[in-house]
C-alpha cells in the first residue's frame, strides 16, 4: 500500500508530480494548499479566516490544518493509500499526523522528498501559472501550455497564484527551512525517507519516481 507524503520547498515540483502519481497509482491526491485555495475561492468562513495569511506566504495554524486533514483522511477512499502534498509542514503537524495515522490504521510508509536549489525555485515560482479549475501547473519559460494562457487539460484560463510573488515566496522559503525541513530528519529516523534531485526536467524525475514506486 502506498501511504505517501510528498515533501519539498515551494517550486520543487510537488504539485506537478502529485498529479500523475495519484492517477497512475490510483490513490487520492490530498493537497492542503488546494483545499485552502478552494475554501478561499468559495468565500467560506474558513476561506476568509486564512486568506491574508496564505497570500502573505505564512502558515495556517496547526490546529486548523490538522482538523482539515483528519476529516479528509477519515474518508473511505484513503483506506487503500493516499498521497499527501504539502502536509505535514511543521513538527507539531507531523506528531499529530502520526497519531491520526495510528488511530485510523493508515500511517505513512514513504516520504518522497524533492530537493532543489533556491535560485531555481525563485525563477520557477516567478514563471508559474496554474489552472484554477483542475490544478494543472505550467511555466511561461519552461513548461508553456499549448495555447498561451490556457490550460492544456481543461481549457480554463490560467492564473498566477497570489502568493507567487517575490515577497510571499521569501516568507514561504523561510518557513520551509525553519519549520518544514526539520521533518526530513524526523522521517529519516523512521527509515521512510527517499530524496530526489528536483533540479532536472519533470520527465526525468518522473522516470526515477516511477522506478521506485513500481517496486513498492
Ligand atoms: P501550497 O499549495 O502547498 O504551496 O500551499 C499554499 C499555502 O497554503 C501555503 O503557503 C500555506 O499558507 C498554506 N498551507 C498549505 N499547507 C499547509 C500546512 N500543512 N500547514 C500550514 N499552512 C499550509
Amino acid at each position: 500500500m502506498l501511504n505517501i507524503i510528498l515533501m519539498g520547498p515551494p517550486g520543487a515540483g510537488k504539485g506537478t508530480h502529485a498529479v500523475w502519481i495519484a492517477k497512475d497509482f490510483n490513490i487520492p491526491h490530498i493537497s492542503t494548499g488546494d483545499m485552502f485555495r478552494e475554501a478561499m475561492s468559495s468565500g467560506s468562513e474558513l476561506g476568509n479566516k486564512i486568506k491574508d495569511v496564505i497570500n502573505a506566504g505564512g502558515l495556517v495554524s496547526d490546529d486548523l490544518t490538522c482538523a482539515l486533514v483528519k476529516e479528509r483522511l477519515s474518508k473511505p477512499d484513503c483506506a487503500n493509500g493516499y498521497l499527501l502534498d504539502g502536509f505535514p509542514r511543521t513538527i507539531p503537524q507531523a506528531e499529530a499526523f502520526a497519531k491520526m495515522g495510528d488511530e485510523l490504521g493508515i500511517g505513512a510508509n514513504l516520504v518522497l522528498n524533492i530537493s532543489c536549489p533556491d535560485e531555481v525555485l525563485i525563477s520557477r515560482i516567478a514563471g508559474r501559472r496554474v489552472c484554477p479549475h483542475c490544478g494543472a501547473s505550467f511555466n511561461v519559460n519552461t513548461a508553456k501550455p499549448k495555447v498561451e494562457g490556457i490550460c492544456d487539460e481543461c481549457g480554463t484560463a490560467l492564473i498566477q497564484r497570489k502568493d507567487d510573488n517575490e515577497a510571499s515566496f521569501k516568507v514561504r522559503l523561510e518557513n520551509y527551512y525553519k519549520s518544514t525541513a526539520p521533518l526530513l530528519d524526523f522521517y529519516q529516523e523512521k527509515g521512510i525517507l527517499a530524496t530526489f534531485d528536483g533540479n532536472v526536467d519533470a520527465a526525468s524525475l518522473k522516470v526515477e519516481l516511477t522506478t521506485l514506486l513500481k517496486v513498492r
